[in-house]
């Protein structure tokens, strides 16, 4: 699981076949994408960011497909400009050519092209990865120090139960450590 870019959260879209509005979608797509971003991983509940929904079909290119939920990512307001109204091919269903094109993060498939490593770099496995990764710049974006912000916040969450003085002290500190590092990312990287 640690190879992996979402790390331990498995996204996965619910079935739903009525076609409400996208924007209505909004509590149930956070839900099943576990609030983080499914390009990158970063989670909207550190940066308090309002995510957006992100058409993985471009609904510029394919305004058929606007409120079809399983066209749906829950996305960083970063990824979702980087990709913009990118796509490939002529056909919605049909996501890559044989080197370049995109993978849905909702499925199996998308382990298979991407990773992560130890120290939180994202990194592709195969051809189609690698265009991703230059897609989302996540070579000059500072997604391992998101990473390793994630994994503070987790320690952190486990400090909270230390009722000792000393484990008090610990979490106090760790917070301001944290609260920095969000406001660094925040305002100095613009992520
Ligand atoms: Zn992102």
């Amino acid at each position: 699981m640690k190879n992996r870019v979402h790390g331990n959260n498995i996204i996965k879209r619910r079935t739903v076949t009525d076609k409400k509005r996208y924007e209505l979608r909004r509590k149930i797509l956070e839900e099943d994408f576990k609030g983080i971003c499914g390009y990158c991983a970063k989670s909207s509940k550190i940066f308090l960011e309002k995510f957006q929904i992100d058409h993985f079909a471009p609904q510029s290119k394919f305004p058929e497909r606007k409120n079809d939920y399983d066209n749906l990512v829950l996305s960083c307001p970063c990824c979702n400009r980087l990709k913009s109204d990118k796509w490939l091919t002529e056909n919605s269903h049909i996501y890559y050519t044989e080197k370049e094109g995109f993978i849905d993060p909702a499925s199996e498939e998308f382990d298979k092209h991407l990773g992560r490593k130890e120290n939180g770099e994202i990194f592709p496995k195969t051809d189609i990865g690698k265009y991703m990764c230059e897609i989302f710049r996540f070579e000059i974006r500072p997604i391992k120090i998101i990473w390793k912000i994630m994994r503070l916040r987790e320690l952190r969450d486990q400090l909270e139960n230390d009722n000792s003085k000393k484990g008090l002290l610990h979490y106090k500190e760790v917070t301001k450590i944290l609260d920095d590092y969000i406001d660094y990312i925040r305002f100095e990287k613009r992520e």
